[in-house]
């Protein structure tokens, strides 16, 4: 091992790792700090990278109303109330921090359906990290790409004594007082996904170029060195895209305003269960291991195009198909046409409520008749009028809720408590169970960062 350790090495290069490195910085001028990263420079960042940041916010100093209570009725009774009460704390001053390093806020035009108040940084989670790594960098931060960190070494008490990684094809190992782990989830280890999801999971496709570089070795390596699973391993956010795109995030959102078939034309979940954020974890799941061939179409009619900002739902570059007739889409698209001949009939049949009532923006309430199997809660609206429309959908894995237990210090625990210098934060920590809560993933990488990086620099100085 070398003679002179770093103060601390941070193991990712993403929203989690690079707030670490930078506030490790700036609370202990000198301290010779490493940041080790799997991607060559212009790929690193993982899913941070490509993350449009929506934080569930009101404005910079205030976070949206209800937001423990959230915490608690997305996680059910398995959340951490600590974790969320310390992000709750820490949210504002840490969008402070990002604003004095130059990151501006402003408030987006969010999908189409309501929610909490959310608020994004202007140029996205790439716009966060280009402002933290210039600063980083001017503070004397050392930077190592395509160095994957494959190994803690543990000493005395199991404290954490150093890494080891993989740099310019040799084990190199890092000495060091502290490690801090945020190196993302699971999400681009096909291995990994097939053992929590079953054999679907490995093709689940990413969803972002980014996502590939998360292979859940940090899991690994904490795992090794004592600590402890936290969080639903069998839990994941995922969303549904359009299957022709190979660009990043091709989300189509407007699936609740028709029906989603499968190949063979028949309707497999109730549509309009919810709003946006609160459905399309169930429904890319529902696509990806419950449909044939892993393919669905969501199924609209010209009316689509009369919803104000319907744009904002769809991400995709690519237009729907499109035909005067539902037999025509279901040729274009490959769907059996008997098949969706009926199942549009059955559905235009139970479409009974008055369609002035009809608001894309809330849950509208103009269900479907008792009786259609499987309901549609809200937006039944008849598919009647052409051009008809049919976006091609799979699933894509955002990232997975499994990982390590972490205390609201960001400190790993193990069995006995906090494992002596070694931190976490971000997609790597396992805090989220049942459906991720909207817009909170990016804030909880940025906080735990923080103090992760500021807590490994304030332990070495006790
Ligand atoms: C398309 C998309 C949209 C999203 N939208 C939102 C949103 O609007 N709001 C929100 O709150 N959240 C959103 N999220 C989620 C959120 O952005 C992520 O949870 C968050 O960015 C994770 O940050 P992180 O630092 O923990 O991990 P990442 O940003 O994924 O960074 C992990 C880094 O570790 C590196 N790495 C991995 N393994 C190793 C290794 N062994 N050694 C060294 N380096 C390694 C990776 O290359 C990567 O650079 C979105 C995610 C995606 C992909």
């Amino acid at each position: 091992m070398r003679a002179d350790p770093y103060d601390l090495v941070v193991v990712g290069h993403g929203a989690a790792g690079l707030a670490a490195a930078l506030a490790a910085a700036e609370s202990a001028h000198g301290a010779r700090i490493a940041v080790l990263e799997r991607a060559p420079h212009a790929e690193s960042g993982g899913g941070s990278r490509w993350s449009p940041s929506n934080m569930r916010m009101k404005s910079v100093s205030e976070l949206a109303p209800d937001f423990e209570q959230d915490m608690v009725r997305a996680c059910g009774e398995r959340t951490d109330r600590a974790y969320f009460r310390r992000l709750a704390a820490e949210a504002p001053s840490t969008l402070a921090w990002l604003e004095g390093h130059g990151v501006k806020f402003h408030t987006p035009g969010y999908y189409l359906s309501a929610g909490p108040p959310r608020i994004q940084a202007v140029g996205g989670g790439a716009a966060i990290l280009e402002a933290m790594e210039r600063a980083a960098k001017a503070t004397g931060v050392e930077f190592h790409y395509e160095c994957p960190a494959t190994r803690l070494l543990t000493g005395a008490g199991g404290a954490v004594e150093g890494g080891e990684a993989i740099s310019a094809g040799t084990a190199r190992t890092f000495a060091t007082h502290a490690v801090v782990l945020a190196s993302g989830g699971f999400e681009g280890n096909a291995e990994m996904l097939r053992e929590q999801f079953g054999p679907g999971g490995a093709s689940l496709r990413p969803i972002s170029p980014g996502s590939v570089y998360n292979r859940g070795e940090g899991i690994r390596m904490a795992l090794d060195a004592g600590a402890q699973r936290a969080g639903d391993w069998n839990g994941m956010h995922a969303e549904p895209v359009d299957a022709r795109s190979r660009q990043s995030a091709p989300v189509v959102l407007v699936y609740p305003y028709g029906i989603v078939v499968d190949r063979d034309g028949k309707r497999f979940f109730d549509e309009g269960a919810g709003l946006v954020h609160e459905t399309w974890e169930h429904v890319a799941r529902a696509i990806h291991f419950s449909a044939p061939g892993r393919v669905a179409w969501a199924i609209l009619d010209a009316r689509m195009f009369d919803i104000s900002g319907y744009e904002r739902a769809i991400r995709s570059e690519l237009p729907p198909l499109r035909a005067d007739s539902i037999a025509t889409l279901a040729a274009l698209a490959g769907i059996s046409p008997e098949g969706i001949e009926r199942s549009v009939a059955e559905y235009n049949a139970s479409c009974t409520g008055d369609p002035a009532r009809f608001d894309a923006t809330r849950a509208d309430a103009l269900s479907a008749a008792p009786g259609l199997v499987p309901p549609k809660s809200n937006w039944a609206r008849a598919i009647e009028r052409p051009p008809f429309l049919a976006y091609p959908l799979v699933g894509a894995i955002a990232y997975t809720f499994g990982g390590i237990a972490t205390n609201e210090s960001a400190e790993v625990l193990g069995a006995a408590g906090p494992i002596p210098g070694l931190y976490a934060a971000g997609e790597i920590t396992g805090h989220f169970h049942g459906t991720a809560p909207n817009a909170v993933a990016m804030m909880r990488a940025l906080v735990f960062g923080r103090i992760a990086g500021a807590g490994s620099m304030k332990r070495q100085t006790r």
